[in-house]
């Protein structure tokens, strides 16, 4: 869990010539356009097909409205 993720270009200009910041656990300088940022892990994401999640489950949606009401 330690272990620092590498990015391997600037999200911001695509250059190749990334430092990591001393003071920092993830956060990286561009030496190019030289901004810094940070690289975080939020967690795993499982891939379904009712994203984006405002719209529900689909079938489970129309059949909810039916009896219901
Ligand atoms: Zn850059």
């Amino acid at each position: 869990m330690s272990e620092r993720a590498t990015p391997n270009y600037c999200p911001y200009c695509g250059d190749e010539d990334l430092r990591p910041e001393p003071d920092s656990h993830r956060a990286w300088v561009c030496r190019a356009c030289t901004r810094a940022f940070e690289l975080a892990f939020l967690g795993l994401r499982l891939h379904t097909e009712s994203y984006p999640p405002g719209r529900g489950g689909g079938v489970d949606t129309l059949t909810n409205k039916g009896p219901e009401q």
